[in-house]
């Protein structure tokens, strides 16, 4: 049973929507190498949660693994579930906080466990013990997220408990950062001097310290010193950057291009308002096209007055309301037909469209609009010709 809707149909096929998700897999190939020149040789573990950004977690799980990812990240237990179904036999720590009672599903399916307290801890090696495996754990160390993790200083009990575990294989040891994504690096920095700080621990024991990893997208970008044995680039593998404020030191494109048709085309008289709510009205006459791609979708109804959308190469506003399955075009004089391609995010000849730019006009961030790409929208898969 699958917890995402994986829709892996073709663009020629009768059954497609005309609103789809268009993910180009030699963009990530492009992307990845990129991070890897820069941050070689650590590690790379791509960060794959919320169906990776938006893009299919199995899909993408697959193509990063066929380009030489040792490692793949997810957020929750159902994540690493589906794609241990899905036939992944990558190595898979699983970020999020866990539950005593999902310990066994974790062993069964051989996936590797955040261990963020010495309790949590106990619990994997008695769960490891009583079913006769070995656990591969992860101790997660809060250096000032305050998300989960021991804290900084109280962390030596938990890294010498981990050194008795008989069930465990305690693999690695990580951190992460709060604000490794702004232009001032000076909290960052705090945090990734208290990481040092714990990692002492087994230096001063002259231990070999387990595999070290701290850097998300922003510190991949800002902070080579925080790169350690492996790296957690999630946004940045998928083209977009982490924030404004962070500087571009590696150079990425997006790999998602979000597209619609024209469904309907009509010409609106002056004083006709259009939509729920009647918000938008023209005081002349005016062309207006209906596409079929609504909130319902994730094209977020806080954009109503503010999106654009690309058409036959120009841009044009989004005008009143945005429904659940459908909004209004003003092309004001221009030409459009039935049919015609309509571009919500991603690039047409001179123009694009960029996935900051939906950000600004819903008020929110990059990684919420391109998790909010419903399951709806159908994910289709092309490479360069
Ligand atoms: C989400 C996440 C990442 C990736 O963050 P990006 O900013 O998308 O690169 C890395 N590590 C952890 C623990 C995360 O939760």
């Amino acid at each position: 049973m699958s917890i995402f809707n994986q829709l892996t149909i073709s663009t020629n096929s009768e059954l497609v929507r005309p609103t789809f998700a268009e993910i180009n897999l030699d963009r990530l190939t492009e992307n990845y190498h990129a991070i890897r020149k820069a941050t070689a040789p650590a590690k790379m573990m791509p960060i794959l949660k919320a169906n990776a950004y938006g893009h299919g977690l199995v899909e993408v799980a697959r193509h990063v693994v066929s380009l030489g990812a040792e490692y793949l990240g997810v957020a929750f237990l159902e994540e690493g579930i589906l794609l241990r179904e899905s036939g992944i036999r990558a190595p898979i720590l699983v970020l999020g906080g866990i539950l005593g009672n999902q310990v066994p599903l974790f062993l069964r399916h051989d996936l590797t466990l955040t261990a963020s307290s010495t309790e949590k801890l106990a619990q994997i090696e008695e769960a490891a013990r009583e079913m006769g495996v070995t656990a591969k754990v992860h101790l997660k160390i809060d250096t000032g997220m305050e998300r989960i993790g021991v804290h900084y200083y109280n962390a030596e009990s938990l890294l010498e408990a981990s050194l008795d575990c008989q069930h465990c294989l305690v693999e690695g040891i990580y951190s992460h950062f709060a604000n490794a994504d702004s232009a001032s690096l000076i909290s960052a920095n705090v945090q990734l001097n208290r990481f040092k700080q714990v990692l002492s621990f087994y230096e001063e024991r002259g231990l070999t310290p387990p595999m070290r990893h701290m850097a998300n997208s922003g510190a991949i970008l800002q902070m080579p010193d925080s790169h350690f044995d492996m790296v957690r680039p999630g946004i940045l593998l998928f083209g977009v950057y982490p924030s404004a404020g962070s500087s571009h030191t590696i150079a990425v494109k997006p790999a998602l291009s979000w597209k619609s048709r024209v469904v309907y085309f009509k010409v609106v008289m002056p004083g006709h308002p259009i939509s729920y709510g009647s918000t938008w009205q023209s005081d002349h006459m005016v062309r207006v096209v209906t596409i079929p791609v609504g909130y319902g979708d994730g094209y977020f109804r806080a954009m109503s007055g503010k999106a654009q959308v690309i058409i036959r190469g120009k841009r044009y506003p989004v005008v009143g309301r945005i429904c659940m399955d459908q909004m209004m075009v003003n092309i004001e004089w221009e030409t459009a037909y039935n049919d015609d391609e309509v571009i919500l995010m991603g690039q047409a000849g001179e123009q694009s469209i960029r996935c900051e730019e939906l950000a600004e006009w819903a008020g929110t961030i990059p990684y919420e609009i391109l998790t909010n790409i419903n399951t709806r929208v159908p994910r289709v898969y092309v490479r360069d010709e």
